[in-house]
């Protein structure tokens, strides 16, 4: 869509670091990780964010998790544990308006966030 990255990145003309791909989703090393494991699960349909999923999307959605799953057992961080969220809109910071998953974990999590 247009000038999005992560539609670039999953036709694959940005480079990333894939850590995991299917038809419908794909996962990504965060390029600016936040933890020692970070990274991104998104669909590869361009969705603004999680308020633009439509009725139907539960299997992307679930689809979504069990990519992130998947990729937490490979990095050894499923028993240990992750945080999984989503930004929506400017208070939360979203600024890659094509819905996503970050999966954050090899460390402790604060909460509340800040
Ligand atoms: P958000 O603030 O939820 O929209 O998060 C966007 C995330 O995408 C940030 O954590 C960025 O570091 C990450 N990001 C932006 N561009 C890239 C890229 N080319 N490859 C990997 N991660 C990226
Ligand atoms: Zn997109």
């Amino acid at each position: 869509m247009g000038d999005c990255v992560f539609c670039k990145i999953v036709e694959g003309g940005i480079p990333s670091e894939i850590l995991y791909s299917d038809d419908r989703v794909i996962a990504f090393r965060d390029i600016e990780p936040q933890a020692p494991v970070h990274f991104l699960v998104v669909p590869r349909r361009h969705v603004e964010s999680a308020f633009h999923l439509r009725e139907g999307d539960g299997e992307l959605l679930a689809r979504m998790f069990d990519a992130a799953q998947k990729v937490c057992a490979e990095l050894g961080v499923e028993r240990s544990g992750v945080r999984i969220l989503t930004n929506v809109g400017p208070d939360a910071g979203q600024v890659v308006m094509h819905f996503h998953l970050h999966v954050l974990g090899g460390r402790t999590m604060g909460w509340p966030p800040g």
